[in-house]
């Protein structure tokens, strides 16, 4: 999905969702973009996009679909399974395990399991580096 800042010969300014960037130009050139405020169909896009192309505001939410954080979750989801379906769970011993396991250069295995945030913290000054992992509910 990609969101568009679309301007009218009017200059009337609007957004629109596209699923790509070449959907606008097809829109376009079979004249199905109109102007919502006056139904112009010259409207082209926008060069004033700053809301997403400034790095400066790059920390601000983003828009984000319904459809977008559906996928995002299938994809967590999925990463969830991977990690169950490879991994040892080692709850919440991890910090213990994972030492364990760093330590004992021969016996590389996956673990996962949780930590506190300060165990964490003490775990990437020994130069053990971790990843977090958005977990999601597997209902809804
Ligand atoms: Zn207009």
């Amino acid at each position: 999905m990609i969101k568009y800042n679309l301007k009218c010969d009017n200059k009337h300014e609007f957004e629109s969702w596209f699923s790509e960037s070449k959907e606008f130009d097809r829109l376009k050139n079979k004249n199905l973009i109109e102007c919502i405020y006056c139904q112009s169909k010259k409207v082209d896009k926008s060069i004033m996009a700053p809301r997403i192309v400034n790095s400066k505001v790059k920390n601000k939410q983003k828009q984000v679909s319904d459809l977008e954080i559906k996928n995002f979750k299938k994809d967590l989801l999925k990463l969830r399974r991977f990690v169950e379906n490879n991994f040892e769970y080692v709850e919440h011993n991890f910090a213990k395990k994972v030492r364990e396991v760093y330590y004992d250069k021969k016996g590389k295995k996956n673990i996962y399991g949780t930590t506190t945030d300060e165990e964490k913290e003490e775990l990437r000054e020994e130069g053990i580096d971790l990843v977090n992992i958005p977990w999601v509910d597997k209902e809804n």
